[in-house]
This record gives C-alpha cells, structure tokens and sequence, in this order.
C-alpha cells in the first residue's frame, strides 16, 4: 500500500494519492461517503483526525483533495462546490475594502462578473490588463494590489502569460499570484512550480473530465491560506457532496491519457482549420506563430485541447457554423471527452458584452474532445462549408 506518492509520477499520483484502499473493508475504490454526520465516542470526544460533519469534511471528499493537492505538486487541496465557489473563497479570503486586484483581459466571464459586480460592492477595485505584456502589468500594479488574477491559456483567445515573470511582480509588490488552472490542468502546466501562490481549478471540466459534475478547487502551499480559505469554506458551506467528490476523483485517475489525447486532436483540428477558406484567424499556443509559443512551450507539457477561431463572413456566419456542428455540441463548458463548440460574445463570455474584456463576434470556441479526429475535421468541414 503506498501512502507517501510524492516522489512518484503524475499517472502514478493520479490513481494513488489519497486512494489507499478502504482500511475496513479493503474495497479498491474509495468509497462514496453519502453520509452527513459522525457517531462520536462521548462528548466533547472526537478523536484526532476523526469527521464529525459532512460540511467541515467528508472521506470522499478528503481523498479527491489529496489527490488534487498531489497533481498540482502543492502541499493543501481544498474542494469546492464549483470553480466559481474556489474563485469567490479565495477573493474574498485575500482582498479587504481598500485592496485592488489586476485581472487578465481575456478572463472567463464569470471570473469578472463577481469582481465588477459583487465585489467591487464590497470596496475592492480591480485593473484590466493584457496579461501577456509584463509590463503592463507592472503599470497596473498599486500600493494596494494584493492579487493578480491570471489564466493561462486564457478564455476563450488563449493568450499565454508568463508564470515566473509574474510571480515576482507580484511578490515585488507584496502581492500573490493566483492561477487558474482550469485550461491547462496540472498534466500540462504547474503554476505553483513556477512561483505561483495559489492554483484555482473549475474541476467541471478537464479534471472532472466527462461534463457529469460541476465542482472547484484551491491547491495552495500555504498553511496560513488553507486555513483561512478552510475556515471560510466551512462557514459559508460552499461543499461538493460525496458523489461529486468521487466523480471529480474517479474523473482524474485518467487526466494524463485524456490530455494526451485532447492535444493529439486539438492539433489535428488546428491544421485543417488553418487550411480551409472559410476560417479567418485561428487561436492556439501551439502554433509557432502565436505570440506566446515560445512561452507555452517552456511552462507547458503540451499546448491543450481548447482552440477558438475566427470566420470569415462575421458574427451571422459564426452562429451558423455553431449550430451546424452535429459531432461537436453547441453547448457552453469545456474539458469533457466530448467535442463542444460555442459562441463565446453570446454564450460564455456574454457578461463581459460592453466591458474592456469583450470577445470578437465572429469567434467560435473549441474544446476538442477525444473522438476519432477525422470525424471531428469532417464534422467541422461540413459545418464551414
Ligand atoms: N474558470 C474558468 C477558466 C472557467 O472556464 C470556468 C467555467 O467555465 C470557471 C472558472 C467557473 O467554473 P464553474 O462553472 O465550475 O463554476
């Protein structure tokens, strides 16, 4: 039985990390915990280590965090509810009336939905700045910045940032970085290896990884921030339950044969894209002349499975390829094994429509599942013709 997986492989840590087998019953698997509460040996008597309500912690639920923490090479995972419940624990665990914020220009939408709406009620003021340019990012920087937000590849144009650049700006300032991870999962890119202070995960999509769950995730290397982000969570009761704990844990058993395969296809796709006629622009790190190749190739194992491209005939046209799809779904999300096509200035990045973070009109979003990909290149074809 191996307890201590961290001088093992990513594959290894996958299946293993936190996944002893049940020390009572022997079962492979861990098992569902679908309980709420913990008999407890007399009052005031829980043991050390001992559960004692689903809320503040669950079997299920500690084995994914551990398994989580051990993919991120970080020290503490924390389970969410859903990626938004992770990005909101840690705003409001790191910001206070007064502080300020700089977040990527091409943040998911839902991201800069809660700073501009919900916190900004609460005395927090941000800056918007193109993450790829380190320099702005410097001029963004204040004497009350106490984060910068990044996501690299970003959503949905898939700019690259520079991790370790921005770890010590941040760190110069006296601020953290935060990376959400959500695109490049930790098979592809380790933020906290890089300088980061903190990895934010929407695990709905590639580490759940078959669009069957919705949940988030904190891995931080900080005792003092898992604590308050544990405490946080514990009061505001933002929990997966235990199925979907066990679905986000069975789910990242095959993370590193997914994205392999993800990026297998996603380059597939890219070249017939940039072949056909009806394709203006196309979007993805692993291209050599996309601005951060060079970048993505030094903190990336491989360059992902998301791909956005523009049309040529504008927005009208970009509807049309997106509901004439028949293998790729019209449908918002990312990461599962299935392909997905979306309109990201109607669908996902709609709440950013006016603001310095609006999306093209004629782009269409990607995420390339693991189906054959000739069928994936003919199904596009067709819908581009
Ligand atoms: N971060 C990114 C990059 C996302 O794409 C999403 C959702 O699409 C989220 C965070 C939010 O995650 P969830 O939908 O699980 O709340």
């Amino acid at each position: 039985m191996v307890h201590d997986t961290s001088k093992l492989g990513f594959e290894t840590r996958a299946i293993h990390a936190g996944q002893q087998p049940d020390p009572r019953t022997g079962a492979v698997i861990v098992p569902i915990y679908q309980t709420s509460t913990y008999a407890q040996d007399g009052v005031g008597g829980l043991r050390e280590g001992a559960y004692e309500y689903s809320r503040t912690a669950n079997p299920t639920r500690t084995a994914c965090e551990q398994a989580l923490a051990a993919l991120e090479g970080g020290r503490h995972g924390l389970a969410f509810a859903s990626g938004m419940a992770a990005t909101d624990a840690v705003l409001r665990t790191a910001l206070r009336p007064g502080d300020h914020l700089v977040l990527g220009n091409d943040a998911y939408g839902g991201t800069f939905r809660l700073i501009d709406k919900v916190l900004t009620q609460w005395g927090v003021t941000y800056t918007v700045a193109n993450l790829s340019i380190v320099d702005e990012v410097r001029s963004a920087i204040r004497p009350e910045t106490k984060l910068i937000w990044c996501e690299t590849p970003s959503n949905p144009l898939l700019g690259i940032a520079d991790l370790t650049a921005l770890a010590e700006l941040a760190h110069t300032a006296g601020a953290q970085l935060v990376v959400d991870n959500t695109f490049a999962t930790p098979y592809l890119q380790r933020p906290l290896e890089l300088g980061a202070d903190v990895v934010v995960h929407s695990t709905t999509k590639y580490l759940g990884g078959h669009s069957d769950v919705v949940g988030g995730a904190v891995i931080t290397n900080s005792d003092e921030l898992r604590e308050q982000l544990f405490f946080l969570r514990n009061s505001a009761g933002a929990v997966p339950g235990p199925f979907d704990s066990w679905l986000t844990l069975r789910g990242m058993k095959t993370l590193a044969v997914r994205m392999e395969r993800h990026c297998d296809n996603a380059e597939r796709v890219v070249h017939a894209l940039l072949k056909h006629p009806g394709v203006d622009r196309v979007y993805y790190p692993g291209l050599p002349e996309h601005p951060g190749h060079e970048l993505a190739a030094k903190q990336m194992r491989r360059f992902g499975g998301m791909v956005s491209f523009t049309v040529t005939g504008g927005g009208e046209r970009a509807l049309a390829v997106a509901a004439g799809t028949k293998l790729f779904v019209l449908a918002e999300s990312l990461g599962g094994i299935e392909s997905l096509i979306e309109h990201p200035g109607k669908m996902t990045h709609a709440s950013v429509a006016g603001s310095t973070l609006q999306v093209p009109d004629d782009l269409l979003r990607l995420s390339v599942g693991i189906e054959s990909a000739e069928d994936l290149i003919a199904d596009l074809s067709a819908a581009l013709a």
